[in-house]
């Protein structure tokens, strides 16, 4: 198996290659093609430090247009850690596909800054969900048009109690999106929202 076999382009195999990846990990092998290859939603149950970052960040990265500054893909994390980590992966990855822009959009920093740089054209979101719904009600930012929506560490996310933002969040987004959910644990109340939000999921356990 190489990431050759996962049919992804040479900008992200290029990427890949300086970042010194040598073989697809458990999570990447099994979840790649799938959203690669079809318009599906998704379950994976994955821990963190398994690779699903690029997991789901190549087949974004691969399959959203980046000609085009509309906003695409939108990645929901619980903390602004996270959410800055899964900003710098995902430039990393994408440092070959000229003209993208990845924003995050995090808690305890400027909203206007923040704003700005949505306004320059940002095909994908990285967000913590209180910000997130913060900007979308003042309308600093767009998501009616996105075609990918992440919920990274859902399990996490509504530990936090950010279940309702989520679900405000999302009430924005269009109906035929594709929702991937990535979590390291599948409680009653990540199956809920799965059932909630997904069409048919496919799922994955690595
Ligand atoms: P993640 O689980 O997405 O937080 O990834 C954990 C770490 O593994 C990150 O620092 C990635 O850069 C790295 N990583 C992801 N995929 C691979 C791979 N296929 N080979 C080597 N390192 C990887």
């Amino acid at each position: 198996n190489t990431f050759q076999d996962l049919g992804l382009n040479e900008d992200l195999l290029h990427a890949i290659t300086d970042l010194g990846f040598e073989t697809p990990s458990d999570v990447q092998i099994k979840a790649i093609p799938i959203l690669l290859e079809s318009e599906t939603d998704l379950v994976a149950l994955a821990q963190t430090g398994t690779g699903k970052t690029a997991a789901f960040g190549f087949p974004m990265l691969q399959k959203i247009d980046i000609d085009s500054r509309t906003t695409q893909g939108l990645i929901l994390s619980p903390t602004r850690e996270l959410c800055l980590q899964i900003t710098n992966e995902m430039k990393q990855y994408g440092k070959y596909c000229k003209g993208l822009n990845v924003v995050a959009i995090y808690g305890g920093s400027s909203i206007t800054d923040q704003a700005r740089d949505v306004k320059k054209g940002a095909q994908i979101i990285v967000a913590t969900p209180g910000r997130m719904k913060d900007m979308i009600s003042r309308r600093l930012v767009d998501i009616s048009k996105i075609q990918y929506a992440v919920l990274d560490e859902a399990d996490e996310m509504l530990n936090m109690g950010f279940k309702e933002d989520i679900t405000d969040i999302l009430s924005h987004s269009p109906e035929g999106k594709n929702t991937w959910l990535f979590s390291a644990t599948m409680p009653r109340e990540v199956a809920m929202i799965a059932k909630k939000f997904m069409k048919n999921p496919q799922e994955i356990t690595v």
